[in-house]
């Protein structure tokens, strides 16, 4: 199979999935995810499945990538929180639509990586923040958008603070190593109105900073 089929298998698989929004298509399109992936799994890279990247963590199935950027309906104004960095391809596919994103994640090692690739690609509306998501990003608040990227309890309570009045979260909740839900919190004027999205599975959100 050429790259070109490959790519094209790609993104086709990702609509079969449910991923229809042109926006989020052509954002998935334009960033090759084969950048964020290093050593003996890189050539599964197009392939519909989360993959190993070190520190024990993992890259997001594409599908559910594509999923969790459409529930946000993302537009070109917006300032986007994403907690979880990891690979860094989640933040690229992100900033392909945003304004600006913030991502902030625990590992040191994961987001020195995710910086490079980042500077490689040219993707220079995202800021990368070594620290401790669950706390947010109180100094850039609020944000139009936050995505979680990694499982929590419930929604934490400092990241739907930190989320604009009119604004959308999307967060896995649930314990870890079961199946969580994936689910779309929407800030009204008077408070926060909940739906579930869909059956998901992420590594857990850990408070604290990572050790590498
Ligand atoms: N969005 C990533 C995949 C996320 S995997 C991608 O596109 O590749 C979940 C990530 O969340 C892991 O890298 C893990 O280290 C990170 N994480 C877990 N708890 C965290 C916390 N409290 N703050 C920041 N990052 C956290």
């Amino acid at each position: 199979m050429d790259d070109a089929e490959q790519k094209m298998r790609f993104i086709y698989g990702i609509r079969s999935k449910g991923v229809t929004d042109a926006r989020v298509l052509a954002a998935m399109e334009a960033i090759d995810r084969g950048a964020f992936v290093r050593g003996l799994f890189a050539e599964r890279s197009y392939e519909d499945m989360p993959l190993p990247i070190g520190c024990g963590q993992t890259i997001s199935q594409p599908s559910v990538v594509g999923l969790m950027t459409q529930a946000l309906e993302l537009g070109p104004r917006d300032k986007v929180l994403e907690i979880g960095t990891g690979s860094g391809y989640q933040a690229a596919v992100l900033s392909r639509i945003a304004r600006r994103v913030y991502t902030v994640e625990r590992h040191r090692r994961l987001i020195q990586e995710a910086r490079q690739v980042f500077e490689k690609l040219g993707l220079v509306n995202i800021i990368a923040v070594h620290g401790d998501g669950s706390r947010g990003l109180p100094e850039q608040s609020p944000f139009d958008r936050i995505i979680v990227t990694a499982a929590a309890e419930d929604p934490p309570g400092p990241l739907l603070a930190q989320l604009r009045i009119g604004g959308i979260m999307v967060v896995p909740v649930g314990q870890s190593d079961t199946v969580q839900s994936l689910i779309r919190v929407r800030r009204t004027e008077t408070g926060f109105e909940y739906d579930e999205l869909r059956a998901v599975r992420f590594v857990p959100l850990v408070e604290g900073l990572g050790k590498e």
